[in-house]
């Protein structure tokens, strides 16, 4: 149905997830239609289903005392076993918190009752460049100029606020109903700290020192670069730059960095994929470099899209 929102109704992704993970059936009767928030007397209904994750259950709920609309990621405690996932959640919630920037995902709230965590989230309505991507399978260069440019500026933001993203995927890259972009998903995300850098705190001689150990962490940064130039691959390719036809095959293709760009792709953005995905971190250009790129600002970059986008190449003159 062409006219409908895109963001209605299960994704495609999650159909399948839904088929593949029976305990968050399981979790699912624990979430009750109303999240209460008793702490600070906040209550959300729960409008529909979105989809699963990994370890939660998304809801489009409703802000009962202002109306508004938001997502809510539910995570059923039963699933936090271990220590360490009970710890990571922490972290993703401690990273996201504070973050306030046009392209990242809104954290509007986070609290929990005796079975849940909840995280109440900027609700995205147009779900993800996963499924804008499934559905068009390749989308043009200004579309492609235009998403980029602003994963960019939203990761920008994060690496100005020391904040390695170190999951950007199509997948975590959410879009609202205007088809701007917000990255979300903080569950592997970092913060850099300058102090823990070996190179700060060492104090020997360094005349032995290794160059991975001068530089590793200081070149973290640029596993967010080297994803940018996948995704930028991806959404001109229609495929993933280092795709095999076995997982092992995709690990062995990275590690070499061996991909092949189709002669058919736009010359400066092939350019800008090749600094991008480069195997020396320390040779991928910075946020601030991608951003001057001539395939980022030298030819016509839309300010918006429209909504059909997701069904159709859009007339862009
Ligand atoms: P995972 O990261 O394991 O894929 P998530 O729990 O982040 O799973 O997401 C589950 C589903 O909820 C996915 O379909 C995703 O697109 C959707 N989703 C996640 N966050 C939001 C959001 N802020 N707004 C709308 N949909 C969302």
């Amino acid at each position: 149905n062409r006219t409908s929102d895109p963001g209605e109704g299960p994704s495609d992704r999650s159909n399948s997830r839904v088929r593949n993970r029976p305990w968050l059936d399981e979790a699912e009767k624990d979430i009750p239609i109303i999240l209460d928030d008793n702490k600070n007397n906040c209550k959300y209904q729960r409008i529909r289903f979105i989809g699963k994750g990994g370890f939660g259950i998304c809801y489009k709920i409703r802000e009962m005392a202002t109306d508004k609309t938001f997502a809510a990621k539910v995570i059923a405690k039963k699933m936090l076993t271990k220590v360490t996932l009970k710890k990571a959640l922490k972290r993703e919630i401690e990273i996201h918190r504070p973050l306030t920037h046009k392209h990242v995902v809104g954290f509007h709230n986070s609290f929990e009752d005796m079975k849940n965590i909840y995280i109440i989230l900027e609700y995205c309505s147009s779900r993800s460049l996963l499924d804008l991507q499934i559905k068009r399978h390749t989308l043009t260069v200004p579309e492609c100029r235009y998403f980029i440019y602003e994963v960019l500026q939203g990761v920008l933001f994060l690496h100005q606020r020391k904040i390695i993203h170190r999951d950007l995927k199509p997948g975590n890259i959410f879009l609202n109903d205007q088809l701007h972009i917000k990255i979300g998903d903080f569950g592997l995300a970092t913060k850099f700290n300058a102090k823990d850098d070996r190179t700060q705190t060492f104090c020997g001689t360094p005349n032995y020192m290794a160059p991975e150990m001068m530089s590793a962490r200081g070149h973290s940064f640029k596993a967010d670069i080297w994803s940018i130039g996948c995704m930028l691959y991806t959404l001109l390719v229609g495929t993933p730059p280092f795709d095999g036809a076995v997982v092992e095959n995709t690990y062995t293709n990275i590690r070499s960095c061996y991909y092949k760009i189709p002669l058919s792709v736009h010359e400066e953005a092939a350019s800008l994929i090749k600094m991008a995905v480069q195997r020396s971190p320390g040779r991928r250009p910075s946020v601030d470099k991608m951003l001057k790129h001539e395939f980022i600002h030298s030819s016509f970059r839309p300010i918006s899209l429209p909504r059909c986008c997701f069904y159709t190449s859009p007339k862009i003159n």
